[in-house]
């Protein structure tokens, strides 16, 4: 999974033309006589609720749970799919509702189990629900937009028997006329408006995703991978031809990083971008990988905007195909959809695959030496609002409820643990053995359906590679000594420096400039500086003028010029009014004070050293070829 903040976006300047390059799925439909049999009418969308029915397998005791999921794989949090769910009836086979109870909000616990001849509920979907104990992440969660798109992350639909879920799955999905179900499976009957889908168990059915819209869609072939590119974009502003164009060279470049080949026959980038300025009910954007697919929400902006970000994202669910994928513990491989327990290796199973998804544009040239150290430095400064000393296993651990704050820090310090690893195993093998190829080896080992004991990865890595990476895990992902960044990136030729303060003239005391959406210039700063504290500033304080002259968006840039020519020992009168965002009443103020040097505090400076050896150089063209 990889999720974002949203971004207050502005302008949406030009529209591109769509692309669509259908192509057709290979069919090898196959029917079982004991099989849960779904269908849902997409044309039939009341109140935003859609009616899933169900012919059940056949059922040998006395009462049956029928349960949604707490959770899915890939979230690492607790979402309660069964919230979702109303109008529940279990019916015989003369149409007499059987009674049933729910255990839990997830569950219904239906009596005379072996009389159920059909189930019948409504689901709402998550994305708009009111229903909001708290959000699902967009990526995870269902969409019913009445005849423009649908999502069907099957677990908001589809539900299982307890003890059921090795059993097979027919799903019919009936769709409006000139739609198109985009997804990874593979084993779909495509009849008129009437898709059936064939998946062998519960897990591969919430493996794949599907999005139902009017299609824009192209197909690329890597190295003999077929993939699909389907994306949804209200404004028409992005086609699925120009994220194919984005993509190729990276996928490209990231079969190469997996030895030549992908360990897939068939991929599906699902993308849907939302036109909704506000962005997410969730707030965040990002995505969720499968095996065969990954499926996004993103916003929908000019193409050139975006395309950084669909780089990012995509190689980050791209590389889950190594991790957990294909290297995982029992916790997900047997992953229980209402009880599950958690792995201590998210270091890999996101760390490391973030770390990929950076390390491979950087090795591969698509990305500059100086703008893969801006990454490293950015996370090194996110992750400081994390805790550095809790041992990285332990947060993993316990992800879903006591260190849930703390989950984010998989993206960051994940990824300089993934980083600082591959340095020293690139150190210890004098260049020829990384990360990459002990993913590789990892990925030899296990694989898909082979999962590890927990307790056990750190002892087979350490059997794999050196005695020394034992430490490395014992002190920095286990332990809770922070890492020393700079002892490894001086392996590879680059200074690094914790701190630095310099003696600024600020007349914004650390904040900057930012707009809303009313046409106010505010300020924002995560750490103002003393100045600042001195005159009183607070973030989102509405700046009206400075010294008489009047702030606008208009002339922002201009006043930003101003105020740096500005000397020490000028006064300074500021008129702001304070509040008018997030319910604080308005309230107008001046504030004063006597322009004076203050601190800057600069975290994480990382830069090449011009005078490494060429040892050190020798190993940064190992690591990174540059
Ligand atoms: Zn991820």
């Amino acid at each position: 999974m990889a999720n974002s903040k949203t971004q207050l976006l502005s302008m949406y300047k030009f529209v591109l033309s769509i692309s669509l390059i259908c192509s057709s799925l290979f069919v090898q439909a196959q029917q079982s006589e004991n099989a849960y049999k779904f269908s849902v009418d997409l044309t039939k969308v009341f109140k935003d609720q859609l009616t899933v029915e169900l012919t059940p397998p056949q059922i040998n005791t006395d009462t049956v749970l029928y349960r949604f999921p707490a959770m899915v794989p890939g979230t690492y949090k607790v979402y309660n799919f069964g919230r979702f769910i109303t109008d529940f009836v279990a019916l015989d086979a003369a149409g007499n509702e059987l009674s049933y109870v729910k255990p839990d909000r997830n569950s219904f616990q239906i009596a005379d189990a072996k009389k159920i001849k059909k189930i019948r509920y409504k689901v709402e979907d998550t994305w708009d629900t009111d229903k909001r104990a708290d959000f699902v992440f967009e990526p995870a969660g269902t969409n019913i937009q009445k005849d423009t798109n649908y999502v069907l992350n099957n677990h908001g639909f589809f539900g299982y028997f307890e003890g059921m879920t090795k059993v097979q799955y027919e799903v019919m999905v009936k769709h409006p006329e000139g739609m198109y179900g985009s997804t990874g499976l593979n084993n779909v009957k495509r009849e008129g408006n009437e898709d059936t889908y064939y998946v062998n168990n519960y897990h591969d059915l919430v493996d794949g995703p599907i999005m139902y819209c009017k299609p824009d869609t192209t197909w690329l072939n890597v190295g003999g991978t077929k993939v699909l590119i389907s994306v949804y974009s209200p404004k028409k502003l992005v086609s699925s031809k120009f994220v194919a164009d984005s993509l190729h060279d990276i996928l490209e470049y990231q079969r190469l990083y997996l030895g030549g080949t992908l360990p897939v026959n068939n991929y599906a980038f699902i993308i849907y971008l939302t036109g909704n300025e506000d962005g997410f009910k969730s707030g965040s954007y990002g995505a969720l990988e499968h095996s065969y697919s990954s499926m996004y929400t993103l916003l929908e902006m000019e193409p050139a905007e975006i395309a950084q970000t669909v780089k990012d994202v995509a190689a980050h669910e791209f590389f889950h195909i190594v991790t957990p994928l294909n290297i995982h513990s029992y916790e997900i491989g047997d992953f229980d959809f209402n009880k599950p327990k958690m792995s201590m290796h998210l270091w890999m199973y996101e760390g490391l695959t973030e770390y990929a998804a950076h390390h491979v544009q950087v090795k591969y040239g698509k990305m500059s030496l100086n703008a893969f150290i801006d990454v490293l430095s950015e996370k090194m400064n996110i992750a400081d609002r994390y805790n550095d000393t809790l041992p990285f296993t332990r947060m993993s651990l316990l992800c879903l409820d006591e260190h849930e704050k703390e989950y984010g820090n998989v993206y960051q310090k994940g990824a300089l643990i993934g980083m600082c690893l591959d340095i020293q195993l690139r150190h210890l093998s004098k260049g020829q053995y990384g990360t990459q190829e002990l993913m590789a080896d990892l990925s030899k080992k296990y694989g898909k359906d082979r999962s590890f004991n927990d307790d056990s990865l750190i002892t087979e890595i350490v059997r794999l590679t050196y005695p020394e990476i034992g430490e490395f895990f014992k002190k920095y992902v286990m332990g809770n000594e922070p890492i020393p960044y700079g002892k490894y990136l001086e392996m590879v030729g680059l200074n690094y420096e914790a701190s630095r303060t310099e003696m600024v003239l600020d007349p914004l005391g650390g904040y900057f400039f930012i707009q809303d959406n009313q046409g106010n210039v505010r300020i924002y700063g995560p750490e103002p500086n003393s100045f600042g504290n001195d005159i009183g500033y607070k973030n989102f304080d509405v700046i009206k003028s400075i010294n008489g002259k009047k702030v606008t968006p208009q002339n922002m840039e201009q006043v930003l010029g101003e105020l740096k020519q500005m000397k020490e020992g000028t006064k300074l009168k500021i008129k702001i009014i304070r509040g008018g965002i997030f319910g604080i009443p308005k309230q107008k103020m001046t504030l004063k004070g006597t322009l004076r040097k203050s601190e800057k505090v600069t975290r994480h400076i990382i830069t090449i050293d011009k005078g490494a050896s060429e040892t050190q150089l020798l190993l940064r063209k190992f690591w990174i070829n540059k």
